[in-house]
């Protein structure tokens, strides 16, 4: 572990990370492979320092088919003006590059799923490489944790801005604190069905204030969900002490995940049709969608119950739906 701990990140960065005003550059890894001996992965990076202040990391992408966070983070560092900062801001719109690149959820080099990599390893695969820079170099130097998400090619949300619950509950204020100055059409005290290697709980353990999205998906963005997007990233950024300006606030409705019964799994594969769509109130026991065999005609559908009563807040995406696949989540309407 300690002979782990010491072995240097083979990512280094071309910007200076302490250096004043706005930079561009790379984390470039380097990557061995058929068409280049000595070649690198080259991950976008922007580090924009001004004076005094938090740092606040931001990253999208880490599933590379989700793309309202890239879009407001490209946006952003195309724009952005050292004095308009106070402290620093580190942007990374592509945190898994290899997979944004190819436009798929994990990564074509060796399927890693960054978001299951944490803590990573500096002499792993190349998401571990990436997973253990973040983990090791870019999350200590940061107070304020920015992380985008979205439904990506199979599942769709209504756009939320989110943090955890958790068991310091300073750092857990501080977090929806920034949720709610994000401002997103709906607003979630989220449950993690699977929560082990996630980079929102390697920033949490480290006691940073962790702040996520889900924000649209099938993916692609629309002008609504990008607009979400680049609105609330302000937002965070002036209520976290980063950034000069003034919130723009927006209305939002708070969902609370109470346990695992706001989700629903499909038991059987085939043709889904739904019953319900995203934004639905739906009762305990209403059947929200019902799943056809397409084997051969004449057979009944599979009809899919809400687990609990609630807001239809997410759904499969692709028509088709494989047994195990998440068909609903269901929240529940709360007041803050
Ligand atoms: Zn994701």
């Amino acid at each position: 572990m300690l002979q782990m701990q010491l072995t240097p990140s083979p990512i280094a960065a071309t910007v200076d990370f302490a250096a004043p005003g706005v930079r561009h550059g790379f984390l470039r890894l380097p990557y061995s492979r058929d068409d280049a001996a000595w070649g690198s992965i080259m991950t976008p990076i922007t580090v924009v320092n001004n004076g005094e202040g938090p740092t606040a990391l931001l990253s999208g992408a880490n599933h590379g088919d989700e793309y309202e966070g890239p879009i407001a983070l490209f946006d952003l560092a195309a724009r952005v003006r050292a004095e308009d900062v106070t402290g620093r801001i580190i942007i990374v719109p592509a945190m898994n590059y290899p997979a944004f690149a190819a436009g798929t959820r994990t990564s074509p080099i060796d399927r890693g799923n960054l978001n299951r990599s944490f803590p990573g390893r500096p002499d792993g695969t190349v998401t571990q490489k990436i997973a253990d820079y973040f983990q090791r170099v870019l999350l200590p130097m940061a107070d304020v944790v920015l992380d985008f998400h979205s439904g990506g090619k199979t599942l769709d949300f209504l756009p939320y801005c989110a943090a955890h619950v958790l068991p310091d509950k300073r750092q857990q204020a501080a977090a929806f604190d920034l949720v709610r100055a994000f401002g997103a059409p709906w607003s979630v005290k989220m449950l993690e069905i699977d929560a082990v290697g996630m980079y929102d709980t390697a920033a949490e353990e480290m006691g940073k204030t962790f702040v996520t999205t889900e924000l649209g998906g099938g993916g692609t963005a629309t002008a609504r969900s990008a607009g979400i997007a680049k609105r609330g990233l302000t937002n965070l950024l002036i209520a976290a002490g980063v950034m000069r300006g003034e919130i723009a606030p927006q209305p939002t409705q708070w969902l609370d995940m109470p346990d695992e019964d706001c989700f629903t799994f499909a038991e059987d594969g085939g043709l889904i049709e739904f019953l319900a769509d995203l934004g639905d109130r739906v009762d305990h026991g209403q059947p929200v969608a019902r799943i056809f065999p397409v084997t051969r005609t004449g057979l009944a559908p599979v009809v899919v119950h809400a687990r609990r009563a609630g807001l239809m807040m997410a759904r499969h995406f692709p028509g088709i739906v494989k047994p195990g696949d998440c068909v609903a989540v269901i929240g529940v309407e709360v007041d803050e």
